[in-house]
């Protein structure tokens, strides 16, 4: 099934990066369609405050900013499907296909911005106990574990965010990581470390997830790395706070991405290695991944899209 219409721009992805390049490229009249995915608003979607976003002095929610983002795409008339898409076809300089199924949407340009997901560790009971007590997500699942002993695994930022946020409801909380030395920012993990339920502990790593005998996790087994002894936690929530990937599977092989799997642009802009595709966001993203340089990104790539659809001989 085909659409018998050229769009002139696809954007796949409905996260600030998507939504920015939607609201950009609407006001352009670029008419864009945007694939949101199915749970449209990306990470932010699963955020409580954000208080680092300029223009909310009092800090937003999350989902509510992804709401406004949409509704202001919307507004000059961005079309919307939410659903995920299966598949592309990328063309350097040709016409960009994009699947639903085996429903075909073509457009002259494209604009990626799938966004990352959260890195997962690849040990025993990590997949098996997901939902019952393992988590990725410390703002949505933390509140559950209220007078609970909790474990956060991780030394970035979002480690220190999930443990200041997990510590207001839980009893305890061990904060695990595999190095003395913590990748944070030196506020974030001060406001960790000033919190009295909260210990760290460095350097360990965790080896296996074990459920007791409610099937939901009892105990973390965690190996500490200077002696490689392994002791046993219970914990009743250990969330997993390790970084990303890049939601790039659809479009590997097709357009140029890094070992990690980010989509590599020109470093001047938001251009692929094929004419007339553009990435953005945290798709493309290392090192900010903040919702600002996400939406800054995508203003770039809408901006990109427009003058290579001015100038193209399509
Ligand atoms: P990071 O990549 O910064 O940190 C990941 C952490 O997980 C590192 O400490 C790393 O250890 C550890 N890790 C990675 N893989 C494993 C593994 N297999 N086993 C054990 N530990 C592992 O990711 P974050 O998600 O924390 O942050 C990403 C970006 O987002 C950063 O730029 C951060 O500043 C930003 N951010 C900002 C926030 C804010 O300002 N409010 C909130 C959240 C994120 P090691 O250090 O040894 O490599």
């Amino acid at each position: 099934m085909s659409s018998s219409e050229v769009e002139n721009l696809i954007i796949i992805g409905g996260g600030p990066a998507g939504y920015t390049a939607a609201l950009y490229a609407a006001r352009a009249e670029l008419d864009p369609l945007v694939f949101e995915g199915f749970q449209w608003g990306g990470q932010l979607q699963n955020t409580t405050e954000v208080e680092n976003y300029p223009g909310f002095p009092e800090g937003i929610m999350g989902p509510e900013m992804m709401t406004r983002f949409r509704e202001q795409a919307e507004r000059f008339g961005t079309r919307f499907v939410s659903d995920d898409v299966d598949r592309v076809e990328l063309s350097d300089g040709g016409i960009q296909k994009v699947y639903l199924g085996d429903e075909e949407h073509r457009a002259k340009a494209v604009i990626l911005a799938m966004g990352a997901e959260p890195k997962r560790l690849g040990i025993p009971g990590e997949m098996e106990l997901m939902g019952r007590g393992v988590s990725t997500c410390g703002v949505c699942d933390g509140a559950f574990f209220k007078d609970r002993s909790t474990m956060v695994i991780g030394g970035g930022d979002s480690a220190m965010e999930d443990a200041v946020f997990i510590s207001k409801f839980a009893s305890d909380l061990d904060l695990v990581h595999r190095r003395n030395e913590f990748r944070a920012s030196k506020i974030m993990q001060e406001r960790a470390e000033s919190l009295p339920n909260i210990e760290l502990k460095t350097p360990y790593v965790p080896e296996e997830f074990v459920a007791g005998e409610d099937g939901s996790l009892a105990t973390v087994k965690l190996r500490c790395v200077d002696t490689d002894q392994v002791e046993d936690v219970p914990v009743d929530g250990a969330f997993i706070a390790i970084g990303h990937i890049p939601l790039s599977d659809i479009v590997k092989g097709q357009v140029d991405t890094d070992d990690e799997g980010y989509v590599i642009t020109d470093p001047a802009s938001t251009k692929t290695n094929l004419a007339g595709v553009f990435a953005v966001g945290d798709l493309v993203d290392h090192t900010y991944r903040q919702a600002i340089t996400a939406a800054g990104s995508g203003c770039k790539g809408a901006l990109d899209a427009e003058w290579y659809l001015r100038d193209a001989d399509l």
